[in-house]
C-alpha cells in the first residue's frame, strides 16, 4: 500500500462563512488537512476556534461554504441531503458530548438503532448490540433507560452504539465532556481499544490535553485554521 493508498479523509481548502443579519463569521478560513486510516485524529484547539464545525463538516451534517471533503474517495461536499444521509448512515458511527440516546428505548433498543437503519434482521441485530454491550461492560443493563444510568454509563451505551454496525469512521465531539476523571479515562480506553482494534478511523473534537493524549495525530486549530499538526506516537517510536 502507498501512502496515499492509507488516507481516508483529504479536505482542501476549507472555509465555513456563517452570517448572520449583515455580520459574517469565518468559522473556518481555509483548511487543508489529511487523515490516515486506522489513525485516532485529535481536532484540538480552544472553545471557538472552529472545531466542531469541522468535525461537521468531515461528518456531512453540514455543507462548507467553499472546499472539497474526499472520504474514502467519495466528494461529501457533492451530495445532496439523501446521498449525505445514506453515506453517513453506511460509513459513520457517532459519539456525542450529551449521549443523545433515546430516552424512551431501553440500552439494548438504542444500540439496535443503527442496525435498524441499516435494514439488519432482527435476530442478527439483537445479538450484536448484546455483544457490543457485553464489551462496554453493561450486561447488566441492557434494559435499562438512559434516565436509569449514570454518566459513563450512558456513554458507553453511545460507544456500543456507535461501533455496532462496524463503521470506518467514529465521530467524537468533545466525548468526555459531562464525564469525570475516572470515567473520562475509561471511556477514552474503551473507544481507542475499540479503534485499535477493528482498524477503524476516529476523529475526536476536544480542548482538553489530556485527551488529546490520545490522539496519533493532533491537529492544533486556532480561529478556523490549522495552527499545527504532530504525530507524536511517530516521533516517540522513532525516538525509541
Ligand atoms: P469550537 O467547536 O472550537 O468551540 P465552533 O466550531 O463551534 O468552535 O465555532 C467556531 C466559530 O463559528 C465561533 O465563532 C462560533 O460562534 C461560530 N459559529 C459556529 N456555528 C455557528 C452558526 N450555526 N451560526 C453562526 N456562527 C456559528
Amino acid at each position: 500500500m502507498n501512502a496515499q493508498d492509507s488516507i481516508i479523509i483529504d479536505v482542501k481548502n476549507l472555509r465555513k462563512v456563517y452570517t448572520i443579519g449583515t455580520e459574517r463569521v469565518i468559522a473556518l478560513a481555509g483548511i487543508d488537512m489529511q487523515i490516515r486510516r486506522g489513525e485516532i485524529c485529535c481536532l484540538f484547539g480552544p472553545s471557538g476556534s472552529g472545531k466542531s464545525t469541522l468535525l461537521n463538516m468531515l461528518a456531512g451534517l453540514e455543507k462548507p461554504t467553499t472546499g472539497e471533503i474526499s472520504i474514502g474517495g467519495a466528494r461529501i461536499d457533492k451530495m445532496n441531503e439523501t446521498q449525505l444521509a445514506d453515506f453517513r448512515r453506511n460509513h459513520f458511527g457517532f459519539v456525542f458530548q450529551s449521549y443523545n440516546l433515546l430516552p424512551a428505548l431501553t440500552a439494548l433498543e438504542n444500540v439496535e438503532m443503527p442496525m435498524i437503519f441499516r435494514g439488519v434482521d432482527k435476530d442478527i441485530r439483537k445479538k450484536q448490540a448484546v455483544k457490543m454491550l457485553q464489551y462496554v461492560g453493561l450486561k447488566n443493563r441492557i434494559k435499562h433507560k438512559p434516565t436509569q444510568m449514570s454518566g459513563g454509563q450512558q456513554q458507553r451505551v453511545g460507544i456500543a452504539r456507535a461501533f455496532v454496525a462496524h463503521p470506518p469512521v467514529i465521530f467524537a465531539d468533545e466525548p468526555t465532556g459531562n464525564l469525570d476523571t475516572h470515567t473520562t479515562y475509561e471511556v477514552m480506553n474503551m473507544m481507542s481499544a475499540m479503534v485499535k482494534k477493528r482498524g477503524s478511523t476516529m476523529i475526536i473534537v476536544t480542548h482538553d490535553d489530556e485527551i488529546a493524549a490520545y490522539g496519533d495525530h493532533i491537529i492544533k486549530i486556532r480561529d478556523g485554521k490549522i495552527l499545527e499538526e504532530s504525530w507524536p506516537k511517530q516521533q516517540v517510536a522513532a525516538a525509541e
